[in-house]
């Protein structure tokens, strides 16, 4: 590895939430700026010393001194198997540049921001809320930018960051958190929102008074659910310059073998 593209960085923490979904903490090894909602590029040794390396959304603020990341694990996969088996000490490669525009849009002049996520899709969002919530904290936030995240997964264990969301959106006027799951019969304890989070855009966004000349709307995370959401979007009069995406995969095409 280039010294001067990569660092090592070394695992701080892991906290797993389910048997495929885990984040960690990492200490970057070296001056890491970035923007929330930009990513990372995260790498190991594939065993003949070349390295695979992909993208990782940044779940911490720019604000704290580690990065934290939010996987999950996709078994015949070429990264994730790897990136699975690191614990506390253990390191990987990360490329010394963040990358990546899904960042808050304060250009526009839209004040509302619609944020839509598909489990790890909302490493993002986690950031921007981090972010803002120590401005607020500082005083230095107007509040006048408000965030409303409707996150999705199958069933609640698979938010991971649920909690974290609930409390800041009980305590600051500028947050507003729906989470939903798409399993409930899988989740009988679960009493929030139930339905695909893309299924629920046009019910939230009428509810909180949007439309396409005062939000910008985000989408996040699984490649289906981002077609959806831009046709739904498209549809209330979302323009094209009014919707970020942020694309996690290509799904294989169909009848593809590989
Ligand atoms: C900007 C950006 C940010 C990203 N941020 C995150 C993040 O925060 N957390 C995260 O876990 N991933 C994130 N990803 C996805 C990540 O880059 C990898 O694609 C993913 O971890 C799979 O890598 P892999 O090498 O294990 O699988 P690969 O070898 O790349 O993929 C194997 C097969 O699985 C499919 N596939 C890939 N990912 C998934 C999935 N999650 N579910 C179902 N099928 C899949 C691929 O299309 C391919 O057919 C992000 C991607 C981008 C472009």
């Amino acid at each position: 590895m280039a010294d001067d593209k990569f660092y090592t960085a070394r695992v701080t923490k892991r906290t797993d939430f389910a048997p495929d979904l885990w984040s960690v903490r990492m200490n970057p090894g070296g001056e890491f700026k970035f923007t929330s909602g930009q990513y990372a590029t995260l790498g190991c040794d594939r065993g003949d010393g070349k390295l695979v390396e992909r993208a990782y959304s940044i779940v911490s603020s720019p604000y704290e001194s580690e990065l934290e990341f939010f996987f999950e694990l996709v078994p015949e996969g070429a990264l994730t198997p790897r990136l699975y088996k690191l614990q506390v000490g253990d390191t990987c490669s990360m490329r010394k540049v963040s990358k990546g525009r899904f960042t808050l849009d304060t250009q526009s002049g839209h004040k509302n921001h619609l944020l839509v996520a598909t489990v790890t899709g909302g490493a993002p969002y986690v950031s921007y809320v981090r972010s803002m919530y120590k401005d607020w904290k500082e005083g230095k936030l107007t509040g006048d930018h408000k965030l409303f995240i409707l996150f999705g997964a199958s069933k609640s264990f698979e938010f991971g960051y649920d909690q974290e969301l609930a409390k800041v959106a009980a305590e600051v006027p500028w947050l507003e958190y729906v989470p939903t799951v798409s399993r409930p019969w899988d989740d009988p304890t679960w009493k929030g929102e139930v339905g695909r989070v893309d299924e629920l855009i046009r019910k939230y966004a009428d509810m909180w008074g949007m439309a396409g000349d005062n939000t910008t709307a985000y989408l996040c995370g699984h490649p289906d659910m981002i077609e959806h959401g831009k046709g739904i979007l498209k549809r209330k009069g979302f323009l094209k310059e009014g919707m970020r995406e942020e694309v996690y995969w290509i799904p294989p095409k169909a009848g593809a073998t590989t």
